[in-house]
């Protein structure tokens, strides 16, 4: 069998309508695995992505559920993985960024930055591990970034949520490692996406000059390290943040 085969895998990606989480779903899916693509707005987009898939010979469905409401996610994660009856892979990967100095920052958008990209995210890896101990393994990826380490000025929020992750991957690595199940977080650097395309000149070229591979990276190359901790191959890490950033911190 090739490596890092995903058959017969279940995996859900949250936010995987678009940008990095639709690679992701394309990758794991092209991998063996049955993708399921979490959406929020936006079905049809999350219906072309699995679309997309099956006419590539994989297998995908699509659920739409707000990771910004943490109940209403884990209910929903715990759906898919009885629906199933398995859940191998958990990419919680949808996230939103807010841009703002700490002394313009408003409440309601640190609320809903840290709602989503860290409660969120809490929720639906809370239903994954209770399928995953019963199955006494599985595999668990945060989508953090390179913000969380390096700083960002005018990124505090989106900071201290993307911060939090690397702290949550090193706690849960610890509690449930006795269960098999790994869990890591990937931090991308600069990656073409629909998040990053507001960012105009000058400071493109600024950002540009502070990575080392002197590029923007591609959603493909961060699916690329998602699916390889989501493999069999990858057993041994755990507790990990795995960095996609072309240099830019090392
Ligand atoms: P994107 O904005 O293109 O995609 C984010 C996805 O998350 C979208 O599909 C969106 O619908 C979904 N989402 C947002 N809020 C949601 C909610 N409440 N419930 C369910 N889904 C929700 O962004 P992207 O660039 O593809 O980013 C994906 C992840 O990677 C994010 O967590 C982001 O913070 C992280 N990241 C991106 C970069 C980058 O340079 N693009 C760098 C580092 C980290």
């Amino acid at each position: 069998m090739a490596m890092f085969s995903l058959q017969d895998k279940v995996a859900i990606v949250t936010g995987g309508s678009r940008g990095i989480g639709r690679a992701i779903a394309e990758t794991l899916a092209a991998q063996g695995a049955m993708v399921v693509v979490n959406y929020v707005r936006g079905e049809s987009a999350a219906r072309e992505v699995a679309d997309g898939i099956v006419a590539a010979g994989g297998r995908a469905e699509i659920a739409g559920f707000d990771v910004g409401d943490m109940l209403a996610s884990e209910e929903c994660v715990a759906a898919i993985a009885k629906r199933h009856g398995r859940l191998d892979v958990l990419v919680a990967n949808a996230g939103i960024a807010k841009d703002g100095l700490l002394l313009r920052v408003k409440e309601d958008d640190l609320d809903q930055l840290l709602a989503v990209n860290v409660k969120g995210a809490l929720g639906c890896a809370r239903a994954a591990i209770k399928s995953m101990m019963r199955a006494r393994g599985g595999r668990v990826i945060f989508m953090s970034s390179v913000v969380a380490e390096l700083g960002n000025a005018g990124q505090v929020a989106y900071a201290a949520s993307k911060a939090a992750l690397i702290g949550v991957t090193r706690t849960l690595a610890r509690e449930y490692a006795s269960r098999g199940i790994t869990i890591n977080a990937v931090a991308p650097g600069f990656i073409e996406t629909d998040m990053t395309a507001a960012i105009a000149e000058p400071a493109r070229t600024e950002l540009m000059k502070a990575i080392p591979l002197g590029r923007i990276g591609t959603a493909r190359e961060v699916a690329a390290a998602v699916s390889f901790l989501a493999s069999d191959e990858a057993a041994y890490i755990t507790g990990q943040t795995l960095r996609v950033n072309g240099g830019m911190y090392v």
